[in-house]
């Protein structure tokens, strides 16, 4: 008997971060948060704390089809969002994850450095994300440092990259939390040529989690049925009050307090 209806169930594929700041548990707490369940499968193992990351291990291809079969046979997916994938092999196996999952949301956030700067994945990594899954995502949420990357612009403004990668992607969000002006600028981007402006207060200090929690929080408002631009604002919010609130419990970076 189901005494309650079910939260909304969002698919995580994303690496382990044993700080507690970022990948899965920044996955799930943010989830809960929004009154989601989630369903975290892990792509990957790091060994880092808040300050970096000292090494990483991709799991085996079958292993993470594995979780996700799992969870796809059991479970009602109602959004799926991506994390560190590491591995050219990974992207491959997303493919193949959202072949089984025709129509549901994807929210893919391109993890190929940690908050500290430390690689979670070589470039080739980024440009294999751009090919084979921005075509699948309903949306893409770099920064801009990631953006850059992944459009091949070392030095490209927000709008110059967008203009590459909104040829790979439905829409993109190009977070501006890595400059230095006083305000965050955040630009969502439609391939139509639509665009939305988000300027939120910068907050002192360096985050380690932050792109995951918005990236979640996103999958998790598309997963509960919020218009694309209103989840992208809910989760900008969401995050920036996570971040204001945030911790330092190491020696490193602030940890957003999402709970
Ligand atoms: N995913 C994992 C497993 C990580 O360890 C990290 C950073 O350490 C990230 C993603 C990206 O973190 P951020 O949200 O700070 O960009």
């Amino acid at each position: 008997m189901n005494r309650y209806p079910s939260r909304p169930v969002v698919l995580c594929l994303s690496g382990h971060d044993p700080s507690g700041g970022a990948g899965l548990q920044a996955d799930i707490e943010a989830l809960l948060a929004q009154g989601c369940h989630a369903a975290p499968a892990i792509t990957a193992l790091t060994v880092q704390d808040t300050v970096d990351v000292r090494d990483f291990r991709i799991l085996d291809r079958a292993w993470v089809l594995a979780q996700a079969d799992a969870v796809i046979g059991d479970l009602p997916v109602a959004a799926v969002k991506l994390g560190m994938l590491g591995s050219l092999e990974m992207v491959d196996t997303v493919v193949e994850i959202m072949a089984r999952l025709p129509g549901v949301p994807l929210v893919c956030d391109p993890v190929l450095r940690a908050g500290g700067g430390g690689a979670l994945g070589k470039d080739e990594v980024g440009y294999a994300i751009r090919e084979r899954l921005l075509p699948l995502c309903r949306i893409a949420t770099p920064n801009l440092p990631e953006a850059r990357i992944l459009a091949e612009l070392p030095d490209g403004s927000a709008d110059a990259c967008a203009e590459k990668l909104l040829a790979h992607c439905e829409h993109l969000l190009i977070t501006g939390g890595h400059g230095d002006e006083r305000e965050v600028h955040n630009r969502l981007y439609a391939r139509d040529g639509s665009r939305h402006d988000f300027t939120c207060a910068r907050l002192p200090g360096s985050y380690h989690g932050s792109g995951c929690t918005l990236a979640s929080t996103l999958a998790g408002r598309l997963a509960l049925g919020e218009e694309l631009a209103s989840a992208v604002n809910s989760a900008l919010d969401y995050t920036w009050r996570t971040l204001r609130d945030a911790e330092q419990p190491g020696h490193g970076q602030y940890v957003p307090r999402r709970l």
